[in-house]
C-alpha cells in the first residue's frame, strides 16, 4: 500500500512527513469523498507537480521574462496557454495565478479602483468571500453590493442582480459561486452588466470541468473575464487561470504580473498543462457528463428518503442539503458522516437562521466519486449510508458509523484512485 508516484527518497529523508503522506493517501482511497470542490488528479498531473520545474525563477511572461534560462519554461506556459485557449475556446488564456483567491483579485486590480462599488453573490447564499464578502480583503477595499437567491426557489435571483446593478452602477458583476445546484444564466448576467456597463467576471471555479466537457453552458461570448480554480471539476493540480477576450488581455495580463504576483509557480503551470491536455481528449466529455449523472440520481435518491435539497435538486456536480427537518445541525452531521467513511462539509444554506460555524446544511459533490469510477447506480446505496449516518448521529449510536465506514470501504476497494496502490 504506497503512494503513487512512490516516494522512497523522501520516506527515508524525512519519514515524520512521508508517513503523513502515505496515510493520507490511504485515507482518500478509503473514503467516499464528496466535497464539492475536491477530485483525485492523474497520476500524469502528481508526477508533473513533483519535478525540478518548481526550481525556476520565471517573472514576466514568454519572451518577456526579468531571469535568464527559460528556453524550456516559455514552451510549457505557451503549451498551457494553447490548451487552455483550445479546451475553452477563448482568445488569452493568463495560467499564473496561484490560485482562485488571487485570481479573483487580479480581476479587481485590472478593472476596478479602490473603494468601487462591486457586485457579487452573498457568501451564506453561494457565493466565494472573494466576490465582496465582509471579511474578505475584497470586501474591505471595495463597495461590495451582494445578491441572493430567491427563498421560495432557492435559485439565483436575477431581478435582485438587475435592481441592485441600476441602483448601484457596479464597476465589476461576478457570476458564480461555491455551493450553487443550478445552471448558472450567464447571458443574462451578460445583459444586465451591458445594460450598467460593468465588466462581468464569470468565476467558474466548481465548474470549469463541466464547462469544458460540455455539462453545463459556457460562458465564453457572455462574461469577457473569465476566472477558474483548475483544482476542482477541472482536475487539475492546484492552481487558477483568467480567460478572457483580446480585449481585456493586456489589463489581466499586468495585473497577475506585475500587479499582484512575483514568480509564476512553473511545476503548477506544467500540471496545468497536462490536465488541460486530458480535458481536451474525447473521454473527458463522457466524463463531465457522468460527474451531472451522478450528482442526478444522488439528488433522487436523497430526496427520496425525505431529504431537503436547496433549490430542490442539482443541475451539475453540486448538492446543498438543508438538515433541519432531520434535526441535526449541518457540523454533527459532517463529522458523523466523516467517521462513516463519507467526506463532506458543513454548508450554510441560503437564509440559515443558524450560525456560519454551526450552519443548517451539508454541501456534497460528486467530481472525486465519479472520478473512481462510480456510476449513477452507486447513488442509492451511498444516500442510504447517509441516512443511516445521521440517524445513527441523532440516536448518538457510535458503533452503528463504524460499520458503515466498513461497508464504506469493502465497496471502495473495487475502485482505485489514481496515488495509490491498494
Ligand atoms: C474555490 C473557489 C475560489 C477560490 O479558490 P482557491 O483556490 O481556494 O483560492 C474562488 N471562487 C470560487 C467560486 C470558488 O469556488
Amino acid at each position: 500500500m504506497t503512494h503513487q508516484p512512490a516516494i522512497p527518497t523522501l520516506s527515508s529523508a524525512d519519514p515524520e512527513i512521508a508517513g503523513l503522506i502515505e496515510a493520507e493517501a490511504a485515507r482518500q482511497h478509503d473514503k467516499i469523498r464528496l466535497i464539492a470542490s475536491e477530485n483525485y488528479v492523474s497520476q500524469a498531473v502528481l508526477e508533473a507537480t513533483g519535478t525540478v520545474l518548481t526550481n525556476k525563477y520565471s517573472e514576466g511572461y514568454a519572451g518577456k521574462r526579468y531571469y535568464e534560462g527559460q528556453q524550456l519554461i516559455d514552451p510549457v506556459e505557451l503549451l498551457a496557454i494553447e490548451r487552455a485557449k483550445a479546451v475553452f475556446g477563448v482568445e488569452h488564456a493568463n495560467v499564473q495565478p496561484y490560485s482562485g483567491s488571487p485570481a479573483n483579485l487580479a480581476a479587481y486590480l485590472a478593472f476596478a479602483q479602490p473603494g468601487d462599488t462591486v457586485l457579487g453573490m452573498a457568501l451564506p447564499d453561494g457565493g466565494h468571500l472573494t466576490h465582496g464578502w465582509s471579511v474578505s480583503a475584497t470586501g474591505k477595499w471595495f463597495n461590495a453590493v451582494r445578491y441572493g437567491v430567491r427563498k421560495e426557489t432557492g435559485r439565483v435571483d436575477l431581478d435582485q442582480v438587475r435592481d441592485l446593478a441600476r441602483e448601484h452602477r457596479p464597476k465589476l458583476i461576478f457570476a458564480g459561486g461555491t455551493a450553487i445546484p443550478r445552471t448558472i444564466d450567464f447571458p443574462a448576467f451578460a445583459e444586465i452588466a451591458r445594460e450598467v456597463d460593468a465588466v462581468l467576471v464569470a468565476d467558474i471555479a466548481h465548474i470549469a470541468g463541466l464547462v469544458a466537457g460540455g455539462a453545463h453552458p459556457s460562458p465564453v461570448g457572455h462574461a469577457p473575464v473569465i476566472t477558474t480554480t483548475t483544482h476542482k471539476t477541472l482536475r487539475g493540480p492546484r492552481g487558477a487561470m483568467i480567460l478572457s477576450d483580446a480585449e481585456h488581455a493586456k489589463a489581466v495580463d499586468k495585473a497577475v504580473f506585475p500587479g499582484l504576483q512575483g514568480g509564476p509557480h512553473n511545476h503548477t503551470t506544467a500540471a496545468i498543462a497536462v490536465a488541460l491536455g486530458e480535458a481536451a481528449k474525447p473521454g473527458f466529455r463522457d466524463y463531465a457528463h457522468a460527474i451531472v449523472a451522478n450528482a442526478r440520481a444522488l439528488a433522487e435518491a436523497l430526496i427520496e428518503r425525505g431529504y431537503d435539497l436547496v433549490s430542490g435538486g442539482t443541475d451539475n456536480h453540486l448538492l446543498l442539503v438543508d438538515l433541519t427537518s432531520k434535526q441535526i445541525g449541518g457540523k454533527p452531521a459532517a463529522k458523523a458522516l466523516d467517521a462513516a467513511g463519507i467526506e463532506l462539509n458543513y454548508n450554510t444554506v441560503p437564509f440559515d437562521p443558524r450560525k456560519p460555524f454551526d450552519p443548517s446544511g451539508i454541501r456534497l459533490g460528486t467530481a472525486a466519486i465519479t472520478t473512481r469510477g462510480l456510476k449513477p447506480e452507486h447513488q442509492p446505496l451511498i444516500a442510504e449510508w447517509i441516512d443511516r449516518t445521521i440517524t445513527a448521529a441523532v440516536a448518538e449510536d457510535t458503533a452503528a458509523l463504524q460499520k458503515i465506514s466498513a461497508e464504506v470501504r469493502e465497496l471502495l476497494s473495487a475502485f482505485p484512485i489514481p496515488g495509490y496502490r491498494a
